[in-house]
């Protein structure tokens, strides 16, 4: 961690620790972040896998991009420097609900190996990646909010998969392919991987 300014003096002593919290949840706090295109299923599969969850009492938090640009990072552009701040606060906001205890479906595009990586480096351990794996020429059939269409047209700029790369993660968590599957079964499979680290 960086040297603390003059006049900041933390709390973190002498608040609950993330221990307690834990405890009293029930439940072990992780960050099931979710990398893929645009449309590749991502916040669908997050809102079925909160359901399977919280039927196991399991309290969660799902972080998405539009919700989180429209709001504590609506001052923030795309540009390459923005991005990076982008992520920056997802990841320490992620921390802060990870403290708690509680699980967070973080649904982001996170297209490089390097923006995941800065998400790893605040997050560690608590960080699991998924890969919502489907091809670009899927999503840009199923184009759920039209903005392959608009990219295609030239309307918008840097438009992961067309005009800026997607890196798939090398080595994910998990590796959840959607084409020819249910939203159910994908989350499902997600749910059955991550129960072991959510109730230790
Ligand atoms: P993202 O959050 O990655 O941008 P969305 O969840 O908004 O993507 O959109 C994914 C779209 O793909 C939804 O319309 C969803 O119904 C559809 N879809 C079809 N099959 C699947 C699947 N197996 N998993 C997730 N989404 C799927």
């Amino acid at each position: 961690m960086s040297a603390l300014p003059e006049n900041i003096h933390t709390t973190f002593d002498r608040i609950l620790q993330r221990s307690d919290k834990e405890a009293l949840l029930n439940q072990h706090g992780i960050v099931i972040w979710m990398t893929g295109l645009s449309g590749s299923g991502k916040t669908t599969i997050a809102v079925a896998l909160e359901k399977l969850l919280a039927e196991k009492g399991v309290l969660t938090q799902v972080l998405d991009g539009d919700n989180i640009r429209s709001g504590i990072n609506n001052n923030l552009s795309f540009s390459e420097a923005d991005r990076k701040e982008n992520i920056r606060r997802i990841a320490e906001v992620s921390k802060l609900f990870v403290e708690c205890g509680v699980v967070t479906l973080n649904c982001f595009v996170s297209p490089t190996k390097d923006i995941r990586q800065q998400a790893k480096d605040v997050l560690g351990d608590d960080m699991v990646e998924v890969f919502v794996n489907t091809p670009f020429e899927e999503c840009e059939k199923r184009d759920v909010k039209g903005l392959y269409a608009k990219a295609r047209a030239g309307e918008i700029k840097n438009f992961t998969g067309l005009d800026a790369p997607f890196e798939a993660p090398e080595n994910p968590f998990l590796n959840i392919e959607t084409v020819g599957r249910s939203v159910e079964s994908c989350a499902q499979e997600i749910f059955n991987a991550v129960m072991p680290l959510i109730k230790q």
